[in-house]
């Protein structure tokens, strides 16, 4: 099959790479082991010269490769490996492609638990600095000697910041350090970050990609563009592979082997389901996301409304520039936050709960849950208010969601 569109590409993409009885879907396959006729194919497998083989799940089963050619697809990468979730993914990077000593530059506004994960890699020796990301000059002024690494989300959650990732390429273009962008507010729906240089592409698949909250999963894609054979952090065992494939060979012999955060087929087989629906999804969620955020600034209840689709927000021209859409993630706060409770109560359609990109709606109030840990220090630091709520945008009717938010907002008044 020739290029194909992006739904298409998908929809068809297991029946086109061919599967038993001429099954339209991958089958879930259990196995945890996988026999051979012949021996020399076990050591094959086993030293990589048998290519597409399988000798243990943990280091992926048909199912999940079938999973990991589709994302590989969707991010126009040369190749893929799939984790139990998205923190598996993000902490597999981090801890086999960095080594004590190291220097890691990253954006300052990322995902809580990644945060967190660099205290982590602080106390294993690798240095950590986080830097106001929406300027890349920020990001060159950081860079020392012994960076390796530069880490930035395409949409922050939940300030809705989005770095410099066109100049942020540029800088790692130029200087040799491995750009890794974590896509999974966006998605390759929304935005390829091979397109702005991009080295590593990260997904947590439990959120945009699988949709539906129903499957934990994560994923790192190789774009192809970085050169690896200049990377110093590569073990000698995988120099003997091309050097574009050392990268991910080492991320998922040290990584998804040894660190065994992997995905089972089961999950695999539920997150390629959801993809299907992955554009359609989006649009939909997008589309609701905007006209939420222009009914919830022109509402005289409302303060501050963080969205990128609006002109005013700071990087509304990246946004346009960049991505198809804004996507389905905003946040805004109350004028009166002491009505707060009041007015989450009394919405009927947004469920009360944590987690992103359901079809359903999601609200949470930020500074008393997932930021509470953080403390009123870095909540401060990341311009997190105490009135903030944070709205993950569903497939729902729009007149529907407004009508709600209408309804509740009286409370505020
Ligand atoms: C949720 C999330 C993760 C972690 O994904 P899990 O699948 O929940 O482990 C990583 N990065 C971003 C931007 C996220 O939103």
């Amino acid at each position: 099959m020739g290029k194909k569109g992006f739904t298409t590409s998908i929809v068809h993409g297991d029946r086109i790479a061919g599967s038993e009885h001429g099954g339209v879907h991958q089958p879930i396959h259990t196995s945890v082991q996988y026999g051979f006729e012949r021996v020399e194919d076990l050591i094959g497998v086993f030293q990589g010269t048998k290519k597409g083989g399988f000798n243990y799940a943990r280091q992926g089963t048909p199912t999940t490769a079938a999973l990991e050619r589709k994302i590989t697809s969707l991010e126009e990468g040369i190749g893929t490996i799939c984790f139990s979730t998205g923190m598996g993914a993000v902490t597999a990077t981090f801890l086999t492609l960095l080594r004590a000593g190291d220097h890691l530059v990253s954006s300052r506004y990322v995902f809580g638990n990644t945060n967190s994960l660099f205290g982590t890699l602080r106390s294993f020796g690798v240095e950590v600095t986080t830097v106001d990301a929406g300027d890349a000059e920020n990001v060159r002024q950081a860079l020392r000697p012994n960076t390796r690494m530069v880490f930035v989300e395409t949409i922050a959650n939940p300030g809705t910041q989005i770095p410099d990732l066109q100049g942020i390429g540029e800088v790692c273009r130029e200087r040799g350090i491995a750009y890794v962008v974590d896509n999974t507010i966006t998605s390759a729906a929304l935005f390829k970050p091979k397109a702005v240089g991009a080295s590593l592409v990260i997904n947590s698949l439990t959120k945009t990609i699988s949709g539906h909250g129903t499957a934990l999963g994560g994923s790192v894609t190789d774009t192809g563009l970085f050169d690896w054979s200049a990377y110093p952090n590569i073990a000698d065992e995988y120099r003997r592979t091309p050097a574009k494939e050392q990268g991910l060979l080492q991320i998922r012999k040290k990584g998804l082997r040894d660190m065994g955060a992997s995905l089972s087929s089961e999950q695999a087989h539920t997150i390629a389901i959801g993809m299907e629906t992955l554009a359609l999804r989006v649009k939909q969620s997008s589309a609701n996301a905007l006209a939420l955020a222009q009914f919830l600034e022109g509402h005289k209840a409302v303060g501050k409304v963080w969205y990128p689709g609006l002109e005013s927000h700071p990087q509304y021209g990246i946004a346009q520039a960049l991505f198809k859409g804004a996507s389905w993630l905003l946040s805004f706060e109350l004028l009166n936050v002491e009505r707060m409770v009041d007015v989450v109560n009394a919405l009927e359609l947004p469920i009360k709960a944590t987690g992103l990109a359901d079809t359903r709606t999601l609200i949470i109030p930020v500074a008393p849950t997932i930021f509470f840990e953080a403390g009123p220090e870095t909540r401060k630091a990341m311009g997190i208010s105490d009135g903030m709520l944070r709205l993950s945008a569903g497939i729902e009717d729009i007149d529907d969601l407004i009508e709600d938010f209408s309804q509740a907002l009286k409370l505020a008044a």
